[in-house]
């Protein structure tokens, strides 16, 4: 027999979104059952895979098991969802289970999509191909790294938006090409990174510091054109062009260590449910995150329409708005906390330093520190490798909220 069973807050995923949303609430409001569903055992935290690729952080360090991070109080059902009946107020599970909610907080993350290219899934892990976009692949970014030697080609991926991280793609390709700087054989190999954007970085003030720290390294930069192919045992990529000049041609490259940023895409039960827009992302205002046919339902994180940069530094900025919202209808007020479209990515450009990019919708540069964002520091390598984690596992997953202001736009002459 179904069973139907009533949720105050329904949030489905526990990933960065699910948890820092849940943590969120249980200090605000206490009284407010909270209800978390999530298929997995073990929380990842993703941003350092880029670290663990590089060989400068272990993978062990990035995950806990969800069971530890589950706020105290909340009820966490482990499943997944299967289907969505925002007209019922319902959430159907895989397993049959019937959940009906008061509001319903979406964060299921992307989908990586291998399958889009083809040959990629044969030979990932193998034949010197690697991605730090999963706990399974990424420690063999680390091994290829390794087994570089002299004349070798590395060439590093950039999938089209929208996906994780925006600058992931490259920072494997500058802790590359300084691993091989430091072993003294970079001249005598190639380090190339192929982009589908027209730019290096789709903010243009980042994007020029990021051309000048590729030509340092003497790496190409190719941009409009996508992977499309992978041949493991001859060691070979395709690429295709997108411009409308060269749109559909093809060339091959060969390689010794190819990383892959997959293609990406919302979840299938996302796509195929009522929440999704054209493109099957769940279709929530930009600025309240709210849906935008549906007012007790919310998206936050990867899985969102807004036209945000998908990052963990985002969903901090978004899981206040989400509860704010929540609170607010439940007191039968408006809510009056808005997103800015806030995302922050530190480049680490090397070994031991970084570029600190923080900007918010429209690409304009919102710094946190009173520093020029353009440049490389250490102190920006320091806040990724230590203070970024921390301050995730100790502050934000258990819902504390005050973080430094990014209010103000840079301004070169200010
Ligand atoms: C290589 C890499 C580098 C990155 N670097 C950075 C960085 O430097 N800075 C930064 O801020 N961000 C970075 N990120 C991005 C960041 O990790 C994500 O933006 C963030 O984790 C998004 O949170 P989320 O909750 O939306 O998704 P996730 O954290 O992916 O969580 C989604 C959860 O939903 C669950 N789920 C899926 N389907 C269902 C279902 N049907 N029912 C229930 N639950 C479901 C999943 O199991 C998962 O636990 C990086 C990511 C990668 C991969």
């Amino acid at each position: 027999m179904e069973q139907q069973q009533h949720h105050q807050v329904l949030v489905i995923g526990g990933g960065t979104a699910g948890i820092t949303v849940a943590a969120i609430l249980r200090r605000r409001a206490p009284d407010v059952g909270v209800t978390l569903v999530e298929p997995s055992e073990q929380h990842y935290y993703q941003p350092a895979f880029t670290l663990v690729g590089a060989g400068v952080y272990p993978l062990a360090k990035t995950r806990r098991p969800e069971a530890s991070l589950i706020p105290a109080g909340v009820r966490w059902v482990r499943g997944a969802a299967a289907s969505f009946e925002p007209d019922a107020n319902t959430v159907v599970l895989q397993d049959g289970q019937r959940l009906r909610y008061e509001h319903l907080v979406v964060c299921t993350g992307v989908k990586l999509d291998w399958n889009k290219i083809e040959g990629l899934a044969d030979t990932l892990g193998r034949n010197g191909v690697c991605s730090n976009y999963s706990p399974e692949t990424v420690s063999y970014t680390w091994e290829c790294v390794q087994g570089l030697g002299e004349g070798d080609k590395v060439v590093c991926t950039q999938a089209p938006m929208p996906f994780k991280c925006p600058g992931a793609p490259q920072k494997i390709a500058y802790l590359i090409a300084d691993r091989l700087r430091r072993r003294g054989i970079l001249e005598s190999c190639s380090v190339d990174f192929h982009t589908h954007a027209p730019a290096i970085f789709g903010v243009p003030y980042f994007a020029r510091a990021l051309d000048d720290v590729a030509a340092g390294y003497g790496m190409g930069v190719h941009v409009q054109q996508q992977l499309v192919a992978v041949d493991g045992p001859s060691r070979t990529a395709t690429f295709e062009y997108v411009d409308e000049a060269r749109k559909g041609q093809r060339h091959t490259v060969p390689f010794d260590l190819l990383h892959v940023s997959p293609p990406q895409s919302p979840p299938q039960v996302i796509k195929d449910s009522p929440l999704a827009n054209a493109g099957g992302w769940v279709e929530v205002d930009q600025h309240t995150l709210r849906h935008v046919r549906h007012d007790n339902v919310y998206a936050l994180g990867d899985v969102a329409s807004t036209p945000n940069s998908k990052t963990a530094a985002a969903v901090r900025k978004q899981a206040p708005v989400v509860v704010e919202g929540i609170l607010a209808a439940l007191a039968g007020k408006p809510g009056t906390r808005v997103y800015d479209g806030y995302a922050s990515c530190p480049l680490t450009t090397s070994l031991n330093r970084a570029i600190l990019a923080e900007f918010i919708y429209g690409g304009k540069v919102t710094p946190t520190l009173p520093l020029k964002p353009s440049k490389q520091r250490w102190i920006n390598w320091w806040i990724k490798l230590t203070g970024l984690p921390l301050m995730y596992w100790h502050y934000m997953l258990k819902g504390h909220v005050r973080f430094p202001a990014h209010d103000t736009e840079y301004s070169e002459a200010a």
